[in-house]
Formats: structure tokens, C-alpha cells, sequence
């Protein structure tokens, strides 16, 4: 191909366009269409919602729209190929060999890619005639859920397709259930799950998906377009896809059992979500069915429910500005394996309420804590072991290379030692146990045939050959020695020619266009052209310094170095297919041990963290406790340069109440609210993920759901700071949030008027404990908020203290009980920088307001006001009403000491007239 291509230009504004180019016409009247393009055309519209990547050579091309596409956002060079219809066809291409990278930036960018593959030697298309198209076909669809390359994955995180379904809507109210089925193809994990319309959201701030899947219907459906429209990668089908009818059959098809009835009852719903899956899977990998473990449904309620605005809040996975870095998950994994990491994510997202479950993880991790040498072997035999589950799904899918073959070799033997160390254990924990099991249960034979047969230097790619180690097969060594022997024959050979033409330059080299050759330097070129060496030397080629020659002699060792090369590399693929296939048939008992293997990194990273940053195992009960002491906030304490300090935090209901505490937490900006609100959080989040907890001591009941919000002003880095998206957030907890709830709202109601902002607070307050009856951290600038300690029985008042010294403000991180005498605001802005003349100019403003009024107002609201007229009875704010104005006018219009008897009478009856205009309807 003689075109000047992928000179890179300087990254275009790539702009993300549909997918998906109308297929041009095949022919025009003229009729002029080339064989290979009437090929293309015919490959493009079986695939219409896809960039064709169209295999010419060592290039994949594309053509039309596509090409238009790709080379905007790939920054490649446009070309032209030829007319189509007497148009100049657009063209650009990219080298096989680097054809991951583009294809990773395309998927990114939200395309889908068909990759369209030669499937015969171009040469055994010019045996069946000069213009016969060499046979091309689609071998796979690249998308973002269903992809297997390491290249194009991220190692540390689950990349999920998810497919969601929703049930026949019963009424004109009724919002609907759903159900999930979510998979990674790269690792085999298949689940099931149901939801309603709330849950949704949350589920899939839990997942982060790569890619979903839903049907045209849903797709289009006026309720669920705006969701959907917003999530990355949503990829409608056809309905057949979502067909609830055939969906058991292709389920079982996929697994090739008689009936899924094994793997447990599933609804029609999950059946249709989870067959959906597996058909898309099919679909993409165009038939090869990589192996996935049988789909499990998680227990309802089984999880910590986290909603996706909680999740952001508290930085589980990635900070607010969209780093790991800085993220709880950065600052708590220490895992050695990539499989570790994505297991720990998991984990995070979805911690347990079930508290013997919880035990059982945190028992394995008190047996490492204390079994320190243990450990210490565990994590070096871990990060040996390179990703098993995603080698394994290459293989498979029959994209695996030699590297793949020796990861699986390396996986096992690492597997096999860990188990041998951990049967050390005694006695261990089920959870180990199980582990330890998992990881002896492959055949030992693979991983020893893998290593007899794989050589210690290895390519990537099967066709480079050289991965079978020599002595393994015995054909193969001989047909090597051939191959190696002709070539020293060419070494010999260039030296007896050297020696009968006199000329001592005399090369033998090789290139892909003439083959082997002889070559001298022009000055001895004629004496090969003379007799009687022409007899021998036969001309190819006369260059600016050299001159080209072949031999019949030369020609046949070609040929003969040309077959054994061809045949050793022939064997070498034969054995790689036979090692393969016994890997694939072990897939389940590797599949185990990988997710053994990750198991134990994260049991031995959580040990690791607990004695690297003295944590403690939290105490997990099934009543409503929080007893938090000497809490930390896991994340700060990593990032500050001093001492961090410890708070409690005691939320458990008071003597005899059934219901937990509320904490007001009051102090002045910067004291340290925010943080000690999410350390508690944060604790809970680690707790019942199984993990131990930054504090000197925790006992926590199992929260069921847990809620964080923070005030607009609070939430910049969101980009969206309104009061709306407060107060819906704020909706959504006084809604959601019950008694096993923990809920931390920090700052409500500041992104509004300050008696709005008050009032709000005030009676959001009062619902949680009067209504939701939570265990809640409130922080806020509110100091009013602190008179309701008097009036609700399980609120309680926490300050974080400060000292005032010489006029600043020191923060001493401390909370304490009670509230905050005022909020040092100038102190504040002082340490700010404020200049000093408004700095003076505020004190001398402060002084005078709080001489003008310090009664407060929320001492009056406190007494006048009937509590909780708020909570179960909605509060109706009273009509305003004319006639009760009337009295109360006519009542201001009277003057007593000017009235006789007689008319101070009259004026009662009145006064009782218009107030009964007022009671009458
Ligand atoms: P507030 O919400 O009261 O304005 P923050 O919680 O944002 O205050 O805390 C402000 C800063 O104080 C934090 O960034 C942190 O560096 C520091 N800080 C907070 N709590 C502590 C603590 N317990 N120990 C040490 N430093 C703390
Ligand atoms: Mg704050």
C-alpha cells in the first residue's frame, strides 16, 4: 500500500459523532464498482452501527463516513482511494500492530468498532483469478462493555456490560421494577439483581458500567430517555434481544446445559436481563462464548445501599474532581495484584449488612493481622502472580498469545504455593479455608506442561513463533535444526562464493522482496555479468552502489529454509492450540483460584493497612449502636503533615430508646465539621465491607442505608451549586432514610436566604427524628439549630472546639458536647488574609449588631412553636383568611377609654358577628 498514512497530527478537537454511516450504494448505472469495495459495501451494512476496521494487508482501513470519523478523532491523515460512484472514497487507515491504541481512543470516545479480518492468504485468492477479493469477515465487535485486552482495560477495575430490563408497567403511577444483569467478560463474573426506579440510579452509580444495554422500547420510553441519555455507552437493541420468551433458552444455550433451573430460580425479569447479556455477548464476539461463571442473583437488601450522590460525596472511588487519587479506595488499597484491586473496589461499592457475613471477612483478616510472616509470604507469592481471570478469558475467546499461556503457568504456581503457605494456618477461618481450597483445586499437570512446553523468552503474538521450549517436542527440534542448519548453509555457501569470484565483500543477504540474494559493490558487479561467472551468478538488480544476484543453488535453499521455518512455526502453532485447550477445559477450577488469589490480596492488604495505620476490628452487632472512639478520618489522616486528631462519635439510642441519636454539630469554618462527619461514614463504609477501622475502638450496628449531602455552597466542585439540587437530594433522604439509616448532612440549607436556609434545616431536623428516626450527624452554621437539644430527647449538641489566642483563632479539631458560643467568622477571614482595615471594620460592625439583638429567635420558636406539628401530620400552612383580618381590624379600631357600657357591648356582638363569617363556610 503506497499511501502516506498515520503521520499523526497534532490531537484534533475530537468531536464524538454517532455511530453508525449510511452504506453506500453498490453500484451506480454505470455499474462501475470494484470487487473489493462491492465486498466492503456488503460487510459495512451488516454492520451499520459500527466504524468497519477493514483488514488490507498489514493496515486496517476504513472508507466513507467511517474514515471521516476516525481520522478526526484519531488525529490521522484523510486520504483517497480510488472513486465510488464516480466520487473520491475517503479513506484512512491504522497498523495492525498498533491497532489496540486507536481502538482503545475510539471506544473511549464512545464508538463501536467491527473488526473485519482477511480469512484467507491473499495469494489463495489470485489462484482462483487475477480479480478475485480475497475472503474477508467481521471476527468481532469492539464495544466498551464486552472488551478483553489488557490494553484496552484498566487493570485495577471491573469493566461491566449491564443490562437492564424493565417489568410491564401495572399502573399509570406505578414507576416500575428493573432487572440488572451485569457481567465482565474479562474476569467470567455474571449477577443478577432487582431494583425499583430509585434503586436504579443507585445500582448503577454502584457498577460504573462500561457499556448498557436496553432495549429499543425502554430506550425510547419518555420516563426513562432523560437517565438513560445521560449515562455513557447505552447501546439500544432489538427486541429479540430482550425477548422474555426465548430468553431461558438462550441462557441455557450459552452455558450449554438443558435448563438454567442449576444455577437457581430466577424471575421472568432476571431471565430476560441475563439472557440479554449473553446474547449481546455472543453477538459481539461473534459466536466464541467466553466463559463466564453461572449467573448468581445478590440477596436483596444483602448490600449497603449508597446512592450515586452519596457515593460522589464521600469520595468513594474518586474524589469529587474525579481522581483516585485522594479517594478512599487509593488511600485503603494495598494490594499487590490487579485481580486484588478490582476485588477491593468491589467490595467498597458494595459493603454487607449481614453482620455474620462481615465476621467471617474480618476474622480472615485478624488471621493475618496476626500472623505477620504469613502475610509478608502471601503478598510476594501474590505479586507474582500476574491476572489469571483475564488470561484465561483471552484464551478462550481465542485471543490469547504465548504471554497469555505463561500467565496462566505463572498464576498456578503462585496459586499452589499460596495454598501450601496458608495450610501453615492454623486454625483458619472459613474464609481462608475456602480460599486455600480454591487455589488447590486446577489439575497440577496444566500448570506443569505449561512449563515444559513455554520457552522463557516470549513473543507476543502466536504468529512470531519461538514460545515452545527446545526438547519439549520432539518434531519441532528437528524441523528447527533444519531451519537453523539451512542458514548456516547460506553462511558456507556465501563463503565458498566469496572464495570462486575472488571478490571478499561478497554478502548473502535477504529482504522481503527479492528473498535471499547475492550481493557485491558495483565495482565487482561486472565481473558477475561476465563470463564465466554469469553462468552461475543470475542478475536481479542493479542499485546506486550494489549490484543483485541469484543462484539456482541459492533458490532452492530458500525454498528449503522457507519450509522449515514455515513448518516449525506450524508445529509451534498446533502445540499452543493443544496447551490452550487444556487450559480451557480446567476454566472453572482457574476461574477459582483467580478469584482465590484476589481474595486473599485483599484479606492480606486490609491486614496490611490495619497494622500500617493502627486500625482495630470494628465490633458489628444487630442492634442500632455507633459507638465510635478515637474515630479518624482514613482518608485525611494520610494527607496532612500533622497529628490528626481522634473524635468519638456515640449515635447509639440513648438508656432504653429505640431509636438512635442526632448529633448537631456546630463550630466555625475550617474547625474540622465536614471531616468528622465523613470519618464517620467512612468508618461505617470500611466496617461493614469487612475491613478493620481507623479508631481506638467501634462498635457499630449495621447500617441498612446510608445518605450523605452537603449544602450547595459547599459543593463546587460539582459544577452545579444550586439550591434545587440540594433540596432534591435533601427530599431524597427525609423520604428514604429509616431507623437502621445513617445519615450525614452537612451545612443544608445554605444556599438560600438565611431564614429560609434556617427554617429548612430546622424542620429537616425535626422530621429525622421524629419521622425517620435515624442515626444522623448534622452539621451547621445554624447556631440557632443547638436550642432544639432542649426539645428532642435523642439530639444531641457537639461542637469542634476552637481557642482564641491574641485575637486569632486556633482550631483544635476537638469535638466536645455543646455548641459553639458564635462561628469567629472574622477570625477566620483574618487568618484569610483580609486586609486589616476591613478586618477592624467587621469587629466594630459585629459589636453593634449584637447590642441591637441578642435575643434569639430560636429561644421564641422553641416555646411557641407545636412540635412535630411537622413530622407524621403534614403541617398545612393556614389560608389566609378575610374575615379573621376583619376582626382583627375593626378590633384595632376600637378605643375602650372613649366607649360607654352600652357600646363597648355593641362592639362585641360586632367583633362576634364578623367571626362567625369567619367559622361559616
Ligand atoms: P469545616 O467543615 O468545619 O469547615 P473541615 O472539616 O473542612 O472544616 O476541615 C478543615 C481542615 O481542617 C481539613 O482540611 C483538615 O486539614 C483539617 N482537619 C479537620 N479535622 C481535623 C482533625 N480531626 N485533625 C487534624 N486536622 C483536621
Ligand atoms: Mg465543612
Amino acid at each position: 500500500m503506497a499511501f502516506a498514512r498515520n503521520q499523526e497530527l497534532a490531537e484534533p478537537a475530537a468531536s464524538i459523532e454517532a455511530n453508525g454511516t449510511p452504506a453506500p450504494k453498490v453500484s451506480d448505472d454505470a455499474g462501475r464498482v470494484t470487487p473489493m469495495m462491492e465486498q466492503y459495501v456488503e460487510i459495512k451494512a451488516g454492520n451499520p452501527d459500527c466504524l468497519l476496521f477493514y483488514r488490507m494487508g498489514d493496515f486496517y482501513e476504513m472508507f466513507f463516513q467511517d474514515a471521516e470519523i476516525a481520522s478526526r478523532a484519531l488525529g490521522i491523515v484523510l486520504t483517497k482511494r480510488g472513486k465510488h460512484l464516480g466520487q473520491d472514497i475517503p479513506m484512512c487507515g491504522v497498523p495492525v500492530e498498533r491497532a489496540d491504541e486507536y481502538l482503545h481512543r475510539l471506544i473511549a470516545l464512545g464508538h463501536r468498532v467491527a473488526v473485519c479480518e482477511q480469512m484467507e492468504d491473499p495469494a489463495e485468492a489470485k489462484k482462483r483469478g487475477g480479480k478475485s477479493v480475497v475472503k474477508r469477515d467481521v471476527i468481532r465487535l469492539v464495544t466498551p462493555g464486552t472488551l478483553t485486552e489488557d490494553t484496552l482495560l484498566d487493570a485495577k477495575r471491573n469493566n461491566y456490560l449491564v443490562a437492564i430490563v424493565r417489568a410491564r408497567v401495572s399502573a399509570p403511577t406505578d414507576e416500575g421494577r428493573f432487572a440488572l444483569a451485569f457481567l465482565d467478560i474479562s474476569t467470567g463474573e455474571f449477577r443478577l439483581t432487582e431494583c425499583d426506579r430509585l434503586g436504579l440510579a443507585a445500582e448503577l452509580a454502584r457498577l460504573e458500567p462500561g457499556e448498557i444495554i436496553v432495549s429499543d422500547a425502554l430506550y425510547g420510553d419518555a420516563d426513562m430517555a432523560p437517565m438513560l441519555r445521560e449515562l455513557p455507552a447505552v447501546s439500544p437493541l432489538t427486541r429479540d434481544v430482550f425477548d422474555g420468551a426465548t430468553a431461558e433458552r438462550r441462557l441455557a444455550a450459552y452455558f450449554a446445559v438443558a435448563t438454567t433451573d442449576a444455577f437457581g430460580t430466577f424471575s421472568r425479569l432476571e431471565l430476560t436481563a441475563a439472557a440479554a447479556c449473553v446474547t449481546y455477548v455472543e453477538r459481539t464476539q461473534i459466536g466464541k462464548r467466553p466463559p463466564l461463571s453461572p449467573p448468581v442473583r445478590e440477596a436483596q437488601g444483602a448490600t449497603l445501599a449508597i446512592d450515586a450522590a452519596t457515593r460522589a460525596n464521600l469520595e468513594l472511588m474518586r474524589t469529587l474532581a474525579g481522581e483516585r487519587r485522594g479517594s478512599l479506595a487509593a488511600a485503603i488499597d494495598r494490594t499487590v495484584s490487579a485481580a486484588g484491586s478490582r476485588l477491593l473496589a468491589q467490595r467498597l461499592a458494595a459493603p454487607l449488612t449481614d453482620p455474620v457475613a462481615i465476621d467471617a471477612r474480618l476474622d480472615a483478616v485478624a488471621a493475618l493481622v496476626g500472623d505477620w510472616a504469613l502475610c509478608g509470604d502471601a503478598r510476594k507469592s501474590l505479586a507474582a502472580a500476574p491476572d489469571l481471570a483475564r488470561a484465561l478469558a483471552r484464551l478462550v475467546v481465542g485471543r490469547g498469545g504465548p504471554r497469555d499461556l505463561a500467565a496462566i503457568r505463572d498464576g498456578l504456581a503462585a496459586a499452589a504455593a499460596l495454598a501450601a503457605r496458608l495450610d501453615q494456618l492454623t486454625p483458619a477461618p472459613a474464609e481462608i479455608a475456602q480460599a486455600a481450597a480454591a487455589l488447590r483445586a486446577p489439575d497440577p499437570a496444566i500448570a506443569a506442561e505449561l512449563a515444559a512446553a513455554l520457552a522463557d523468552d516470549l513473543p507476543a503474538l502466536r504468529r512470531d513463533g519461538g514460545f515452545v521450549r527446545e526438547g519439549y517436542d520432539a518434531a519441532l527440534d528437528e524441523t528447527r535444526a533444519l531451519r537453523d542448519e539451512s542458514r548456516r548453509v547460506v553462511a558456507a555457501l556465501q563463503a565458498r562464493y566469496a572464495d570462486e569470484t575472488q571478490v571478499r565483500a561478497l554478502k548473502i543477504r535477504h529482504n522481503n522482496v527479492l528473498g535471499y540474494f547475492v550481493e557485491v559493490t558495483a565495482q565487482h558487479g561486472d565481473k558477475l555479468l561476465k563470463e564465466p561467472l554469469n553462468k552461475t551468478f543470475i542478475h536481479r538488480q542493479t542499485l546506486a552502489g550494489q549490484v543483485r544476484f541469484t543462484t539456482t543453488e541459492l533458490a532452492d535453499l530458500e525454498a528449503k529454509i522457507a519450509n522449515a521455518a514455515d513448518r516449525a512455526l506450524g508445529l509451534e502453532l498446533a502445540l499452543f492450540e493443544r496447551l490452550a485447550e487444556q487450559v480451557i477445559t480446567a476454566a472453572e477450577t482457574i476461574k477459582g483460584a483467580a478469584q482465590a488469589l484476589a481474595a486473599i490480596d485483599v484479606t492480606a492488604g486490609l491486614a496490611m493497612l490495619a497494622a500500617e495505620r493502627d486500625y482495630v476490628r470494628p465490633e458489628i452487632v444487630a442492634g442500632l449502636d455507633f459507638c465510635i472512639e478515637g474515630g479518624r478520618h482514613p482518608v485525611v489522616e494520610q494527607a496532612i503533615d500533622g497529628p490528626f486528631v481522634a473524635n468519638d462519635c456515640e449515635l447509639s439510642p440513648p438508656n432504653s430508646a429505640s431509636a438512635g441519636r442526632i448529633y448537631v454539630v456546630t463550630g466555625p469554618n475550617m474547625a474540622g465539621k465536614s471531616t468528622y462527619l465523613r470519618q464517620n461514614a467512612l468508618i461505617a463504609v470500611l466496617a461493614q465491607m469487612g475491613s478493620f477501622v481507623p479508631a481506638r475502638r467501634a462498635r457499630i450496628g449495621v447500617v441498612d442505608r446510608l445518605f450523605s449531602r452537603v449544602g450547595a455552597a459547599d459543593d463546587l466542585a460539582r459544577g452545579r451549586s444550586t439550591f434545587m439540587v440540594e433540596m432534591v437530594e435533601t427530599a431524597a433522604i427525609l423520604n428514604q432514610a429509616g431507623p437502621r439509616s445513617l445519615v450525614i448532612l452537612d451545612e443544608i440549607g445554605r444556599g438560600t436566604a438565611t431564614f429560609d436556609g434556617l427554617s429548612i434545616a430546622w424542620a429537616a431536623v425535626e422530621h429525622l427524628h421524629e419521622t425517620n428516626r435515624c442515626r444522623a450527624l448534622f452539621a451547621t452554621h445554624f447556631h440557632e439549630l443547638t436550642a432544639l437539644a432542649a426539645k428532642l430527647e435523642r439530639l444531641h449538641n457537639a461542637t469542634v472546639r476552637v481557642r482564641e489566642w491574641q485575637g486569632d483563632v486556633v482550631f483544635l479539631h476537638e469535638v466536645v458536647a455543646g455548641a459553639a458560643d458564635r462561628s469567629y467568622g472574622i477570625q477566620v477571614a483574618k487568618l484569610a488574609g483580609l486586609p486589616a482595615a476591613v478586618i477592624e471594620r467587621a469587629k466594630l460592625v459585629l459589636t453593634e449588631l449584637e447590642a441591637e439583638d441578642r435575643t434569639s429567635p430560636a429561644r421564641k420558636l422553641i416555646d411557641d412553636l407545636p412540635l412535630f406539628a411537622a413530622a407524621p401530620r403534614p403541617l398545612a400552612t393556614p389560608p389566609r383568611d378575610g374575615a379573621a383580618e376583619a376582626v382583627i381590624a375593626a378590633l384595632a379600631a376600637l378605643h375602650p377609654d372613649e366607649m360607654s357600657p352600652r357600646e363597648a357591648l355593641d362592639a362585641l356582638y360586632a367583633l362576634k358577628l364578623k367571626a362567625a363569617k369567619k367559622i361559616a363556610p
